[in-house]
């Protein structure tokens, strides 16, 4: 029996072209930090100290301790000057991003439509971002405000996608089985490796990333709207 629906963000709630966004997002950060350090190297080891934490599997450090204590071994900026620097990028020129998205009503009516239903409702979004990346991400469809079971943020989650550990944890904060959930995605890799917990999967199509050499059939696909009605026929 379902009780979870498990949704990400990037390409399927919201939905963008997710390396055209990142472009540009590396790109804006690295101007916001160039009276600091030179832009291209600064988001070179944004890159390399993201990777460091994807790979992490280490259950007793957040995401975001390992991202820091990576990146800041890299970079040639004290922390105390270049923390403040890169909050204030998020509060002030993350929310321009907006612009390489393409909001759509259809999210906000899935996520209210599974919640009518008595479904637990998770953002299960790459935890590479702070709270405030998310909930701007959030808020550009209209759902920085509806009471979540779980948003997996950078602070609170030990493991990112495509590691299984990540699946593993909001299965243990939700106190539920993966049988007991579904996974929702574009990423054909990141996101239906789920099914190796048991969760169901279902694969949005309409900005797919698909995976060379990975083999993981989904149980359901089709594009968001196609989606809506499948959580509206949903029957608990
Ligand atoms: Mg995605």
């Amino acid at each position: 029996m379902l009780k979870a629906l498990l949704l990400d963000l990037d390409g399927t709630l919201l939905p963008m072209d997710t390396d055209a966004f990142l472009r540009q997002y590396l790109r804006s950060i690295g101007q916001h930090v160039a009276h600091l350090t030179d832009p291209r190297q600064f988001t070179e080891h944004l890159m390399a100290a993201t990777e460091v934490m994807i790979r992490d599997t280490d259950k007793k450090v957040s995401n975001q301790e390992v991202f820091w204590a990576d990146f800041l071994q890299r970079v040639d900026v004290p922390a105390d000057k270049l923390l403040p620097v890169v909050d204030d990028f998020y509060v002030t020129r993350f929310p321009e991003l907006k612009e390489h998205t393409f909001p759509t009503p259809l999210s906000k009516k899935i996520v209210e439509t599974a919640g009518d239903k008595g479904l637990q409702v998770v953002v299960a979004t790459n935890p590479v971002f702070p709270t405030t990346a998310i909930e701007e991400r959030l808020r550009w469809i209209g759902l920085h405000d509806y009471p979540f079971a779980l948003v997996t943020t950078y602070e609170k989650m030990h493991f990112c996608k495509p590691q299984i550990g990540y699946y593993a944890e909001i299965l243990e904060l939700l106190g539920l089985e993966g049988q007991e959930c579904m996974m929702v995605g574009n990423d054909a890799y990141e996101d239906l490796v789920a099914a190796e917990l048991g969760l169901q999967t279902y694969l949005v199509q309409d900005y797919l990333i698909p995976r060379d050499g990975v083999n993981f059939k989904p149980d359901y696909q089709g594009n968001l709207a196609e989606f809506l009605q499948f959580i509206t026929e949903f029957n608990a």
